[in-house]
């Protein structure tokens, strides 16, 4: 039986991030892509130039029909620019009673455009954690949300503690943008810390010295989406999902002047 996945993503036209590498992510895993765009940006590998947000009603437009048609076996949010859209996302999460649902809670690009407003990020908590089967910051958008100033574990779990609070059930806290300027254990491996329920799993992988990691985020979440909609539980979806990315990122073609998009195949 195919899988059917949907992602509502920002588009990246250079087709390293938003919705190109969730369709690439979601083939790669067998599934059925289906997406629907928030906003279309303005990028390439050097950076994010400007970006147009859709309205609430282009959101809806778009899903709609795709809900009327298919059954949906998970859902990943990406770029979620304005709080309409969120606002919309949300109440058709609640009517349809969609599930697997993956929020990676987008907050600013690498090159430090911000893909998101304020407003919009408090709807994001207060209206899509509690409907999220897991949320999936890095350390940036995590110390945005939670306002823990992460540098340590502690802060992590602390951070993770925050979230759930916040109505986060479960919450990935992505480990590749630690300050490696020390050198100590965390410099050589790429650990994400997995808060499930009460108990927390750790995800170890090699962290690779590159610039080509555009695009990282987006494919871990879309890969966690594939995966649930496959009937992958959580815990053996983010497992697979971070070994796919590493492999992604330790195989990255390097095309473009800026930060390469990472290598989303099948393994
Ligand atoms: N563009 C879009 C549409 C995104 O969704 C994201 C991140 O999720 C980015 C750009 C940022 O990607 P990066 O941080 O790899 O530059």
């Amino acid at each position: 039986m195919t899988k059917i996945a949907l992602t509502i993503a920002g588009l990246d036209p250079s087709g390293g991030a938003g919705i190109i590498a969730d369709i690439k992510a979601f083939a790669a895993f067998g599934c059925f892509p289906t997406a629907a765009i928030s906003s279309i940006t303005f990028q390439n590998t050097q950076g994010v130039f400007g970006s147009e947000s859709q309205s609430a009603a282009a959101i809806r437009g778009q899903v709609i029909p795709i809900l009327d048609d298919y059954s949906l076996d998970s859902l990943k949010t990406g770029m979620l620019p304005t709080r309409e859209i969120i606002d919309e996302v949300a109440q058709i999460i609640s009517q349809r009673g969609l599930k697997n649902i993956v929020v990676d809670p987008v907050v600013r690009s690498t090159s430090g455009f911000d893909l998101i407003d304020n407003s919009a990020l408090s709807a994001l908590i207060e209206r899509l954690f509690p409907l999220a089967d897991l949320i999936t910051p890095n350390i940036p958008e995590a110390e945005r949300i939670s306002g823990v100033a992460i540098d340590s574990e502690q802060d992590i779990r602390d951070a993770a503690d925050v979230m759930r609070e916040m109505g986060a059930r479960n919450v990935l806290i992505k480990g590749g943008h630690f300050d490696r300027s020390e050198s100590n254990e965390r410099e050589k491996k790429a650990i994400d810390y997995l808060f499930l329920g009460d108990d927390l799993l750790s995800f170890t992988a090699d962290y690779h010295e590159t610039t080509a990691t555009h695009g990282t985020g987006c494919t871990l979440s879309a890969a966690i989406a594939a995966n649930l909609a496959l009937g992958k539980d959580l815990k053996e979806s983010v497992s697979i999902a971070k070994r796919f990315v590493n492999e992604a990122i330790r195989t990255a073609p390097m095309i473009g002047r800026g930060n390469s998009p990472i290598n989303i195949k099948p393994i």
